[in-house]
């Protein structure tokens, strides 16, 4: 039997989920196909030994206060008509950026962060208040806009080369693809999203979003098929005409909205009559993502903040220049972040504490170990994690009780991004079209960044490419 349905998303993360549920509230005939069995693509959730861990969740960006109609995440709650208790959100205690001299904190209060600036750099404050005016005039747009460096619009405002390091070492390594730089749009939604808008993460973890996600999509009255892989996108001309699934069955649908990555994407492109050949240049250097992490997991005895550990996200750099790239071993152990989820308001029943640090890794080193080298790999880099988290927790190794840690190799096997890169391809399609007029993109690779900026970009895609195109055409 062949399916049929207005729109097919490719995927259920935070992405797909959104784009579903706002065309589902459309009435739209909409189904989510999603390879594996578990909801939630890079921001999942997983149970080892009766103990429930996030794959990834440092932080849910973009907090706001409940009067705050205008920020992204009422807007955001508002479309995907949720409310604030359906994600349950708590907010940080303060995090912080440490370099070997300085340091600054932030809270989801800017004015503190401001102040931090104006204390550990004080002539810097005019040309800081000035960038801000900038960052807040800055207008997100769909459209295509010449790439402009981050770097050189910091240094116009700032003259020590110290705060420029500092700012752009959570903010890179909360979402850029590139490497050494980044385009200045991404740079400013990232800037918002982390330090004027602030983290918050739900006590039960990223599990109360993706269920809340989950539930409206379903009464909404979307479709969701889990473990159905798409394999081809079987085209006519310049359409898709057919999505063939990992089962060998046919969906039929007006437009596709993929949120597997474009390269992904266009791997799965097949032109009638030629069912093997991919879509040209669809895996150029340019469009794979490069930037991959590892992180490890470790739970302990107790909450961090019994140990004297109360920020909730350090930002660690161990010299004066932070160098984000590719490392050319397999991880980068001179940066890092170290995240501490118990240290939101609200997380304080728990009786394990977890500590979570995460380092850059170079995928291809992962990819290339045979499974005793992989072992052996992961166990050196415990006991690094064990050194390293000492800085912050003296007596940390007494209080292990469990732990895990995730490669490139994991991320690559469970999402499918090639190259396990975790904020996809350098190359973003702000305006999620592809070479297929019927064929759109969301998620990483149209540009919107971490878990907000996911639902964000799916909601937006949605909205744009579908519900607006198809009211135009009624027209
Ligand atoms: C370790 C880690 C930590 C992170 N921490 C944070 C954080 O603290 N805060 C934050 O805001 N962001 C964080 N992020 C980033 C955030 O998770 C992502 O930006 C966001 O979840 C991306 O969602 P997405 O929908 O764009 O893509 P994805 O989550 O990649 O979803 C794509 C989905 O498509 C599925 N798929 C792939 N191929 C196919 C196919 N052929 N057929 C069907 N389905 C397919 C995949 O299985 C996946 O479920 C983290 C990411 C990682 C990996």
């Amino acid at each position: 039997m062949i399916m049929d349905y207005d729109v097919v998303i490719i995927g259920a993360g935070m992405s797909g989920l959104a784009a579903g549920i706002r065309l589902a509230h459309f009435e739209k005939r909409v189904c989510i196909v999603e390879r594996h069995y578990a909801y939630g693509g890079l921001n999942s959730y997983y149970k080892l030994e009766g103990r429930e861990f996030d794959v990834g969740l440092h932080a849910v960006t973009n907090f706001c206060n409940p009067g705050d109609r205008h920020a992204p995440l009422s807007k955001l709650l508002r479309q995907l008509r949720l409310t604030r208790d359906d994600f349950d959100l708590r907010p940080q205690h303060y995090s912080e950026v440490q370099f070997p001299d300085q340091r600054l904190r932030f809270s989801n209060d800017f004015q503190f962060f401001t102040e931090e600036v104006h204390q550990k750099f004080p002539r810097e404050i005019d040309g800081f208040l000035r960038l801000v005016a900038r960052i807040r005039d800055h207008a997100d747009t769909l459209d295509d806009t010449p790439w402009v460096s981050t770097r050189s619009v910091l240094s116009e405002y700032l003259r020590d080369p110290l705060l420029i390091e500092m700012i752009l070492c959570p903010v890179m390594f909360y979402g850029s693809a590139e490497e050494h730089d980044m385009e200045f749009p991404s740079f400013v939604t990232l800037f918002k999203s982390i330090l004027m808008e602030g983290f918050a993460r739900p006590p039960g973890g990223v599990r109360s979003i993706i269920k809340a996600l989950v539930r409206r999509f379903r009464e909404a009255g979307g479709t969701l098929r889990m473990r159905c892989g798409v394999e081809r996108i079987h085209c006519v001309g310049e359409r898709a005409a057919n999505l063939e699934l990992s089962s060998g069955e046919i969906l039929t649908t007006s437009a596709i909205i993929s949120s597997i990555g474009f390269a992904e994407t266009m791997r799965l492109i097949a032109r009638t009559g030629n069912a093997v050949d991919h879509e040209p240049n669809a895996e150029t250097n340019d469009h794979v993502g490069r930037l991959s992490f590892i992180e490890a997991i470790a739970v302990l005895d107790r909450r961090p903040a019994e140990l004297g550990l109360d920020s909730t996200i350090i930002f660690a750099n161990d010299s004066s220049k932070f160098h984000y790239a590719r490392p050319e071993d397999e991880i980068d152990s001179t940066s890092r972040i170290l995240c501490c989820p118990n240290n939101y308001e609200g997380h304080e029943a728990v009786e394990e504490g977890i500590v979570r640090m995460t380092w850059l890794a170079n995928p291809m080193c992962w990819f290339e170990f045979d499974d005793a080298q992989y072992a052996e790999r992961k166990e050196g880099l415990y006991e690094l994690f064990l050194d390293q988290a000492g800085r912050y927790v003296p007596d940390i190794r007494n209080h292990v009780v469990f732990r895990d840690m995730f490669t490139p190799r994991t991320i690559r096997y469970y999402t499918g991004h090639i190259n396990g890169a975790v904020y996809g391809s350098p190359v973003k399609h702000r305006d999620g079209r592809t070479p297929l007029e019927n064929l759109f993109v969301c998620g990483t690779d149209q540009g919107y960044l971490g878990i907000v900026g996911a639902m964000l970009s799916g909601i937006t895609i949605a909205n744009e490419r579908v519900l607006v195109a198809n009211t135009r055409s009624e027209k």
